[in-house]
């Protein structure tokens, strides 16, 4: 790519789903603190969502747009307002929302066409994505929101033939830095057959491969055999900058990154302030996962058992008006915790939570965000995976970094996940905020929370590798930078 001397402007087109959009909001902070102009594609829905999370990341000065495509749900037999991927409630509407995310080649291209940006970062579920950007002779980058291991261990499964697995004989991923072994269970259903939902992850993997290079919000120390893998046996070209988030430095940055938080940021913090540390559990299973009423009631008996103070995030669909929204809770259970446990119904602030001294343990889907966030700010967790890439963040967590235990669960399930009963959820509880075991996790995570802030500052891994991203487009800096 030729070295341009006027400034330069990259778009960034994430998936339609907070997990993938919400990183890809502080990576376009990041990129614009170093001088480049940065545009978010996205539809006007999702940009509505977040735009109070854009319109702080400019408040610094930096240089973040934003440009709306219209998503064409309707068009593809969803309802209007199905415009993120935690809207969509069975593998029929999947398919359905998957194509409309097709649809919107054309729409892109038109932006690419008018605003002439030279460089695009294209989420790994647009596919098609590197043939637009080629046509306009720009690199095409990939963000898939994951890590090194899960994309390695996802390409290695792509290649293999899947048909035979059993459950009850786990698959072993051949050539990978540690003994990887999954069993049946924890593969799709769709991914033993021959189906669109596998094709469609073939063509994400091809292109993958056949893009410029792939953006990881990861940093090297906290899973190194796997950067080295991926980058040298599978032979993907990745630069990791992450974690991303900790471009905001502000508390309110760190608030108001997301959603919009059911629970004002400060009466949070003051709950917050009035605990000892390391004294709360977090328990939150990011913005896909939602579970039935009986299972909300077993997690509910299960905080109130293990006599741990906690704060727990409950996300439910809406009823109808008729139904209770409360049915899920045990009668009686908000007066019984009142003072040592906080029911957030909606969004939390969760970065600000989890960065709180008081917080000492996570309960978590594992999500890459949340283990990202939770292992920076030197929090242990209980791993309670579900689907996507959980289960293998699940592995790197209690397995490979042993900063956590898991609940137990090992069927993977896109919509509702495995069940647990509330004397387990209290006895994982117990297990990682007290005793001998909990106190060496946490001193593991404080550590590996110490090497993910230094990551990120000058002479760290990801820093280093940001700059050599830059310098390999030959984007210029032009403004001071946040370091
Ligand atoms: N998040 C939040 N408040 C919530 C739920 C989620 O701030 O109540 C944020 C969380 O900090 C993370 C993202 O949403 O950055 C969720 O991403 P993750 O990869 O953990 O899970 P997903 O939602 O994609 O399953």
């Amino acid at each position: 790519m030729d070295t341009k001397t006027s400034q330069s402007h990259i778009f960034f087109f994430p998936y339609l789903s907070h997990g993938h959009i919400i990183p890809v909001i502080d990576m376009a902070k990041l990129f614009a603190s170093k001088g480049i102009k940065t545009t978010i594609v996205s539809t006007p829905h999702n940009l509505s969502l977040f735009s109070k999370a854009i319109e702080r990341s400019r408040v610094s000065g930096f240089e973040i747009g934003v440009l709306a495509i219209k998503f064409p749900a309707v068009e593809v037999g969803l309802p209007e307002g199905c415009q993120s991927a935690h809207m969509v409630k069975k593998y029929e509407d999947l398919q359905k929302f998957l194509k409309a995310t097709a649809m919107l080649e054309q729409p892109l291209e038109q932006l690419i066409k008018q605003h002439r940006p030279n460089c695009l970062v294209a989420d790994i579920y647009f596919p098609w994505a590197t043939g637009v950007a080629a046509r306009f002779g720009i690199p095409r980058l990939v963000f898939h929101g994951t890590n090194f291991i899960s994309q390695s261990v996802s390409h290695h499964l792509m290649k293999m033939d899947l048909t035979q697995v059993s459950d009850s004989e786990p698959l072993l991923i051949p050539n990978l830095p540690h003994e990887f072994k999954i069993p049946g269970n924890q593969i799709p259903e769709f991914m033993k057959q021959e189906s669109e939902l596998k094709r469609f992850g073939q063509s994400a993997a091809e292109s993958e491969r056949s893009s410029y290079g792939v953006i990881v919000n990861s940093f090297y120390e906290i899973e190194p055999a796997y950067a080295d893998h991926y980058r040298n046996v599978l032979g993907i070209k990745a630069w990791h900058i992450g974690p991303t988030f900790l471009c905001h430095k502000e508390i309110e940055d760190k608030a108001q990154r997301g959603l919009a938080n059911s629970i004002d940021g400060h009466e949070c913090q003051k709950w917050l302030d009035s605990k000892k540390p390391s004294s709360v559990i977090y328990v939150s299973f990011g913005s896909m996962v939602k579970f039935d009423d009986a299972q909300l009631m077993e997690i509910a008996l299960g905080l109130e058992a293990s006599g741990q103070q906690f704060i727990w995030v409950v996300k439910k669909d809406e009823k109808n008006d008729h139904e209770s929204n409360e049915d899920w809770l045990p009668e009686g259970f908000e007066k019984r915790v009142e003072g040592r446990g906080l029911v957030i119904r909606g969004w939390a602030p969760q970065v600000q939570i989890l960065e709180h001294v008081a917080v000492g343990g996570f309960v978590t889907h594992c999500g890459w965000n949340s283990t990202l966030e939770a292992v920076s700010a030197g929090v242990p967790m209980v791993t309670w995976p579900a689907f996507a890439d959980q289960f293998h963040n699940e592995k790197l967590v209690t397995q490979i970094l042993g900063i956590g235990v898991g609940v137990g669960v090992s069927n993977w399930a896109r919509f509702g996940g495995e069940k647990v009963k509330s004397e387990t959820i209290e006895k994982v509880v117990k297990q990682i905020m007290v005793g001998e075991e909990a106190e060496e996790m946490r001193s593991r995570a404080k550590k590996l929370g110490e090497v993910a802030r230094k990551s990120v500052v000058e002479g760290g891994s990801s820093y280093n590798d940001l700059n050599g991203l830059i310098a390999e487009l030959g984007i210029l800096p032009l403004l001071p930078t946040l370091n």
